[in-house]
């Protein structure tokens, strides 16, 4: 077994498997609140240019008049050389380079389109490179796409620069452009080690290569790296998965994300394959892999963060979580406190204080926009101020697992525990079965809740349709 610590063997955390049964439900993963199934495309009435100059005024979380706030910045690189069946991300499949170069072009015109917006001044303190496959553009032009943010943007000496890696499209000539432009976190798509199930996924991936990316992202001093697996892909079991978990430990990683998988055909047709072949797993086999990956994860010492994300106790998102300082947007967990996020590339999603913006997802109709001299903004949502109070009491939830009424009635102006005193009567089946912990002064998700947390989460969500078929199940 490998430990995440020289000391003693942590205890693995046992699952309350007939809880989950009961309660897992189709729902939003709280990326973001409200979720983006709520974003319309009647964008003129948002006001979103002018909610960029908005976000300009905020101040430093220190209160520095001087400062604005903190900036997070996404890029999203979509291209892939071949498609794995169970994607479900908006990806470009191509293997024209020259798409990558034609494609750099364009982010430049949309990076100066917003910056003339922007207050270029605020320190950004996140930057993330998420596909599609970030390394499918060669060395020259990650450089490229580093240059262009430097160009632009101020980022903090301690900036968390992260990049999804697929180790099929990596080579060490990617990794130490990726280091001199500034990454220092990369997050590995793995999914699954089994030959059998790589072939049935069109993913042939063998351990060889998560091995060499490792070493080659350690050799060049990336802090932190992150491993992604998917449970419910086809031929999966339960000791099947058991063995992947095993792989993925052997290779050291700081954090996993262990996915559902989501099957939603009639959004991503080439996931019919796996009907067509009666290839998926049940939901019970579904269960147990998640039941395994978790007793393996929490017995090798890694906490469980919350909402399929697991890490070593040093980790920075397990120190940020202990230390109520863990935050959600787009990307998942994150430890950047309170920053604006501004996505750029097609499909890329924005959020202001109080707005989200949502780019064209099609190269086309994005490029289209660049050209007529307009943001490529295609959907987005303006918060109520009702909406703005519930996402800090959802985003709590998920990243602390507890509401402090006293902390949530100073935050949100209100008295927590009147003006929720419908939502917090609801919650009384949750508390019978030992979910949560309901006092007069705090909501506290007992252990046997923390799989369960959007469930949880959902009790709060004012706009929460259970429509079987708009969200990936739960678990
Ligand atoms: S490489 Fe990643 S983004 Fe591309 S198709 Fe496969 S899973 Fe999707």
């Amino acid at each position: 077994m490998i430990l995440p610590t020289e000391t003693a063997p942590a205890t693995p955390t046992p699952l309350a498997l007939d809880l989950i049964r009961k309660y897992s439900i189709p729902g939003p993963r709280y990326t973001s609140y409200p979720p983006a199934t709520q974003f319309t495309a009647k964008l003129a009435p948002l006001g979103l240019e002018d909610a960029i100059l908005r976000d300009n005024g905020r101040r430093g979380a220190a209160g520095d008049p001087t400062e604005g706030g903190p900036v997070s910045l996404y890029f999203h690189l979509p291209f892939c050389e071949s498609r794995c069946w169970f994607c479900g991300c908006n990806t470009v499949i191509t293997r024209r380079r020259e798409a990558a170069t034609e494609y750099l072009d364009d982010l430049e015109r949309e990076v100066a389109l917003t910056a003339e917006l922007m207050d270029l001044l605020r320190p950004v303190t996140q930057v993330h490179f998420g596909g599609g496959t970030p390394t499918f553009l060669p060395p020259d032009e990650l450089r490229r796409l580093g240059a262009l943010i430097n160009k632009y943007f101020r980022l903090t000496p301690d900036c968390e620069f992260s990049v999804e890696i697929d180790p099929r499209r990596l080579t060490r000539e990617h990794v130490l452009a990726l280091r001199e432009i500034g990454a220092n976190r990369a997050s590995l798509g793995v999914q699954d080690t089994n030959p059998q199930v790589q072939l049935a996924i069109h993913r042939v991936q063998p351990q060889q290569m998560n091995e060499q990316a490792f070493a080659w992202l350690r050799e060049a001093g990336f802090g932190s790296i992150n491993v992604d697996l998917i449970y419910g892909l086809p031929l999966q079991t339960a000791s099947s998965f058991a063995q992947t978990i095993d792989d993925v430990l052997a290779l050291k990683p700081d954090r996993l994300s262990v996915f559902s998988y989501a099957h939603v055909p009639w959004i991503k047709p080439a996931q019919r394959i796996f009907e067509d072949r009666k290839q998926l797993p049940g939901p019970e086999d579904k269960l147990a892999m998640f039941a395994i990956a978790h007793e393996k994860l929490t017995g090798a010492g890694f906490v469980d963060i919350g909402l399929d994300h697991f890490a070593r106790p040093d980790d920075a998102l397990a120190v940020s979580q202990r230390a109520g300082t863990l935050h959600r947007n787009f990307q998942g967990y994150s430890t950047a406190a309170d920053a604006s996020l501004y996505g750029f590339g097609i499909s890329s999603i924005s959020s202001t204080p109080d707005t989200y913006r949502q780019n064209f997802k099609t190269m086309a109709e994005w490029r289209a926009a660049l050209d007529a001299g307009k943001l490529p903004v295609e959907r987005g949502l303006r918060l109520t101020p009702e909406d703005v109070c519930r996402r800090t009491i959802i985003m709590r939830l998920m990243c602390d697992r507890r509401l402090d009424f006293a902390a949530l009635t100073r935050t949100l102006g209100v008295n927590f525990a009147t003006t929720y005193a419908a939502e917090l009567a609801n919650l009384a089946d949750l508390q019978t079965d030992g979910l949560i912990q309901l006092t007069k002064s705090a909501l506290v998700v007992k252990p046997a809740g923390v799989p369960l947390l959007r469930v949880i989460a959902m009790r709060f969500d004012a706009h929460f349709v259970a429509a079987a078929k708009r969200h990936a199940a739960t678990i």
